[in-house]
């Protein structure tokens, strides 16, 4: 009846990229490098649902070094996911992000982060959280050398 799941991921932060967070356009200095456009919050959320299902994860449906996923929106690869879990019968009970992060700010950009999520899951806003912490200057990215993101969710069958 019920399946949860989690996932994380991280991504390197570098010059001359944009920052795209939950399918949102953070403004920094930095942005994440990747394949994709690196989004780390949506990537651990697909491993989530898709470990949820115990369908592999997101290098396995998606692989790095496919062209098609090249410089891709991640919120294709997250609607893609979506598919998957309402193919298999479930629905979404709730998800759960937490993105770690010294810099930027990210607070102000959090509701539009869980109203993006929400409409390309197709789900209640309050069934999507989004939170974010810096890591007290503390690793990788505490010395703003990389985001991470870890995610939870719970399916129910439908
Ligand atoms: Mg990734």
């Amino acid at each position: 009846m019920f399946r949860i799941g989690q996932g994380y991921d991280v991504h390197r932060l570098v010059e001359d990229r944009e920052l795209w967070l939950c399918g949102v356009r953070v403004p920094h200095s930095l942005g994440l490098l990747g394949h994709s456009d690196a989004d780390v919050a949506i990537h651990a959320l697909c491993d989530a649902l898709l470990g949820a299902l115990a369908l592999g994860d997101i290098g396995k449906h998606f692989p790095d070094s496919d062209p098609r996923y090249k410089g891709i929106d991640s919120r294709i690869l997250l609607e893609h996911v979506m598919e998957l879990v309402r193919g298999h019968g479930y629905e979404p009970g709730n998800a759960d992000i937490t993105i770690a992060a010294q810099k930027p700010k990210l607070a102000s950009y959090i509701p539009e982060m869980q109203r993006m999520l929400a409409d390309v899951m197709h789900v209640d806003i309050d069934r999507v959280s989004v939170k974010a912490t810096t890591t007290e200057r503390l690793g990788f990215e505490g010395r703003e050398e990389g985001i991470s993101a870890t995610a939870v969710c719970l399916l129910q069958k439908v």
